[in-house]
């Protein structure tokens, strides 16, 4: 099959080189060939996705105009609502709900044209970095079969790189885009905090949750970015930004963020070395540049997420949403049991944690605290781009892990987020693009600019992408 980018499979449509029930159907044959060992697929909307083909091949016949996005098969995280279709959260909670209405996101692709042709796997509700937590099983890496594709969003990430749609659509909240991206070899972006709709996106933390990409290509994040973002009337938190251009000037002033550097196995720190000096060499300046608050965002953020979590899954109480428990035999009892028995371990501890923070008598202790931290966060990274157009640094500690190697210590899982959450504690846009690590597997390369700035992001992000030209291992499934 042909592993189109976007502006490929755009021409393929126009030049009539395969007609659009075919490219859907193509991407859809690829769930039956590959799923079994990869399971990144959580529902397929085979039926939708090839009644929504024919209509644009009807288009093309008639000699209409398509636009770049128009007939685009994708997958989107299974935290987005889609009108009649299964959403889960990967929760048990969720196993049998069909959304009611679709999310802005997805619904601004529709209007373009997209195909939403999967759902797609994550940790449940978002909380992990490997989709081992998903209640539906785990996803396996297609680069490497024994490792994870990372999380929360490995579905998508799987996805992209396994040929099952061209992009796909997620949530990062404190690394879920990037770091997947990372480790499965391809592109992931995170905007600016309220760029992007989150109505209709099942909530995990409200403060951090964002809409994002995962692509294989840096112009491709950026034509999905520039359709899913704009002020919406259903989310308060939207905000009115420039639209995102194509012609940003490439932002030549890097700053190498020291902090993440630290402890990086040295065959890996070998290779950002490598990186940084093929950007010096094409005429970036690239120096290195200290944010010491960021050491403290990692438990700034455990404390504040599980704290906004245990109130957002408050919602999951048997009786509104979902399953809920036979055993009981009154309300508190339903509740109790319900949550006892349909949320998984993660969820369960970040409720707890999260309720124990937010406590009378904690409450100053911990997420007072932790919102401190957040402002210096914030200070920090305004310092940095006062003298940095962009700062760049890696986007998680090692490369894809096996699976299984995490799973029984939730701190070591956790401490893989330390180099994405910060991004999101200060609100403003990453990117994670490939670049080829030791024993082929892939590595992260993050970027990172002040709030709004995604043109001049994603100019600085194709230019790295181009002068880096990395080749990562063909994928054999
Ligand atoms: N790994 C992080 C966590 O578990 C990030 C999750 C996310 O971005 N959804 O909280």
């Amino acid at each position: 099959m042909n592993h189109y980018d976007i502006q490929g499979a755009h021409d393929a449509l126009v030049d009539r080189l395969v007609s659009c029930v075919d490219l859907v159907q193509q991407h859809l044959d690829r769930i039956d060939e590959v799923d079994d060992t990869v399971h990144a697929v959580l529902s397929r909307l085979d039926e939708s996705a090839l009644a929504l083909a024919a209509k644009v091949d009807a288009k093309i016949a008639a000699g209409e105009k398509i636009g770049l996005l128009e007939g685009i098969p994708f997958t989107a995280k299974d935290m987005f609502l889609i009108t009649g279709t299964r959403t889960t959260a990967a929760s048990q909670i969720l196993k049998d709900f069909v959304a009611p209405y679709t999310s802005t996101a997805i619904a601004k692709l529709e209007a373009a044209g997209s195909i939403c042709i999967a759902k797609v796997n994550q940790d449940e509700y978002g909380h992990g970095s490997s989709t081992e937590h998903s209640s539906f099983g785990p996803t396996h890496n297609p680069r490497h079969l024994n490792s994870v594709p990372g999380g929360s969003s490995g579905g998508s990430a799987a996805a992209v790189v396994a040929g099952i749609g061209i992009f796909s659509v997620a949530t990062d909240t404190g690394g879920s885009v990037r770091q997947p991206a990372a480790y499965t070899g391809v592109v992931g972006l995170k905007p600016t905090y309220g760029l992007v709709s989150r109505y209709g996106v099942i909530s995990m933390v409200s403060s951090f949750d964002t809409v994002g990409v995962l692509a294989n290509t840096v112009i491709d994040a950026r034509s999905v970015m520039a359709v899913m973002a704009g002020q919406d009337a259903h989310d308060a938190t939207t905000i009115d930004a420039p639209a995102i251009r194509t012609d940003a000037e490439v932002p030549k002033k890097l700053g190498i963020v020291k902090e993440y550097m630290h402890g990086l196995d040295p065959k890996v720190a070998a290779e950002y070395e490598r990186a940084y000096e093929t950007l010096r060499q094409a005429g970036w300046v690239v120096e290195e540049v200290s944010l010491p608050k960021l050491n403290q965002a990692l438990p700034a953020y455990y404390i504040l997420t599980p704290s906004e979590i245990s109130s957002n899954l408050e919602r999951y109480d048997g009786v509104r949403y979902g399953s809920a428990s036979t055993e009981s035999h009154d309300l508190t009892s339903s509740y109790m049991m319900t949550r006892g028995e349909f949320f998984g371990e993660e969820a369960q501890s970040r409720i707890l944690a999260g309720t124990y923070a937010l406590s009378a008598g904690y409450y100053d202790a911990y997420y007072k605290k932790a919102m401190q931290v957040r402002t210096l966060v914030i200070k920090d990274f305004a310092e940095a781009f006062g003298e940095y157009d962009v700062l760049v640094g890696p986007t998680a500690p090692s490369p894809a892990f096996e699976i299984g190697a995490h799973s029984s210590n939730p701190v070591e899982m956790y401490l893989i987020d330390i180099m994405t959450v910060s991004a999101n504690l200060a609100g403003i846009p990453a990117i994670s693009i490939p670049i080829a690590g030791p024993e082929h597997l892939p590595l992260g390369l993050q970027f990172l600019a002040p709030q709004q700035h995604e043109s001049e992001l994603l100019a600085c992000a194709a230019a790295a992408e181009a002068t880096l030209d990395t080749k990562l291992a063909e994928v054999s499934l």
